[in-house]
């Protein structure tokens, strides 16, 4: 199946499905990707054994010469360090300006591996091979970083790949852990969007969690087709856009603290989500938190935070947030199951009682 992203002359294919890894030159001559330069494939320490091979003798069988870096697997890899180590790659292997960097993983991989193609000589041609559930998420809309240890995502920008390549037969071997995290933002993109879509997700929460292909598939068809629908109304987050943060306020914050690695990011804006549920009830906008914890909990995603967690830490993370500004914050709160509004003056201390609740609730 195809979709697509639709951004005028920026406007690219996502191709959702199985076996498309062993197909990617194919995708690449059809997107127009030259032969004639070297091309990139970062990747990570655990997709590589899988899946490098395939997506290196497709691009090889097909004429392509690419170049390859793979990075430690995790969060830590979303750094200026990892960054410029990747840079190295790039210059050394002589990368020009009709190159390619393809991201071969999740969405560490792609938010790494799109910032190196959006500023290496000021950007060159970007593709995306997500191979997380996650990164059906990530993969589509072009925001592309790497984190600074005071906050997420603090350097990045905005650039879109030429398209996306979603073999779904990769996510067979995703740990368990990383099913649920990647989950989460397929409710996410229910909750902020449509309502059937997210009791569609409760429903089959168990069928998600055991990779039933069909059912997965669907999902993460519906879940790119909501995030390619908001991306196409608002690039670049002049307004709409932000609505795919709900959760995220809170989440980013309780990812950092503690250096990055203790939640992962579905984790951490599961809690987040929960949080926005109760910020929502405390605003008397809406009664939303058990019907949303039950959907959390149904793919075994953590809607608490552990006693050990200072919220003072996070508390100071989020004030380094980019949605915050001058005493109060930006935002997300859900109205009803598949509809959120943005309100843009919480202030801090009625978001300072979400998370001691967050964390008395646990
Ligand atoms: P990830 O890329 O770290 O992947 C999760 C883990 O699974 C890693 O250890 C990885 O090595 C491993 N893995 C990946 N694919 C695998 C496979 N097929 N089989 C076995 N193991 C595999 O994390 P993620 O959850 O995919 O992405 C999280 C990141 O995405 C966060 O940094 C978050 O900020 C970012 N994100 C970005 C956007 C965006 O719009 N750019 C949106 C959402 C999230
Ligand atoms: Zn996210």
């Amino acid at each position: 199946k195809t979709l697509q992203v639709h951004l005028g002359e920026r406007s690219y294919p996502i191709y959702i499905g199985r076996d498309l890894l062993s197909k990617a030159g194919t995708y690449c001559e059809e997107r127009g990707i030259t032969r004639k330069s070297r091309h990139l494939i970062v990747t990570d320490e655990s997709v590589a054994p899988h899946y490098l091979e395939r997506v290196q003798s497709s691009l090889a069988e097909a004429g392509y010469d690419a170049a390859v870096h793979i990075v430690p697997a995790g969060e830590g890899s979303k750094s200026l360090k990892v960054y410029e180590e990747v840079m190295t790659t790039a210059i050394s292997s002589r990368l020009d300006r009709s190159s390619a960097v393809f991201a071969l993983g999740g969405g560490v991989v792609g938010d790494l591996a799109g910032f190196v193609a959006a500023s290496y000589m000021r950007g060159i041609t970007f593709v995306q091979i997500p191979t997380t559930i996650l990164a059906h998420d990530s993969s589509v809309g072009g925001k592309v970083a790497v984190n600074h240890p005071l906050a997420k995502n603090m350097i990045g920008a905005f650039h879109q790949p030429v398209m996306v390549l979603y073999d779904v037969d990769t996510l067979t071997t995703l740990p368990p852990r990383e099913v649920s995290a990647g989950l989460a933002e397929m409710v996410k993109h229910g909750l902020i969007l449509d309502r059937d879509f997210a009791y569609w997700c409760l429903e089959h929460a168990d069928d998600l969690l055991a990779l039933d292909a069909d059912t997965l598939t669907y999902g993460l068809e519906r879940g790119c087709a909501i995030k390619a629908e908001v991306v196409s109304s608002d690039e670049r987050e002049s307004g709409w856009r932000a609505v795919l943060n709900l959760g995220h306020t809170i989440g980013h914050a309780v990812e950092a603290v503690g250096g990055y690695g203790r939640f992962l990011h579905g984790e951490a804006i599961a809690i987040g989500m929960a949080g926005s549920a109760m910020l929502a009830e405390e605003l008397g906008r809406s009664g939303l938190y058990d019907e949303t914890v039950k959907m959390l909990q149904a793919i075994q995603l953590p809607v608490t935070l552990p006693g050990d967690v200072s919220v003072d830490e996070v508390m100071e993370a989020m004030q380094h947030d980019k949605k915050f500004s001058e005493g109060q914050m930006v935002f997300i709160v859900p109205e009803e199951i598949g509809r959120v509004s943005i309100v843009k003056d919480v202030p801090v201390t009625v978001v300072r009682s979400v998370v001691e609740r967050l964390q008395k609730e646990g």
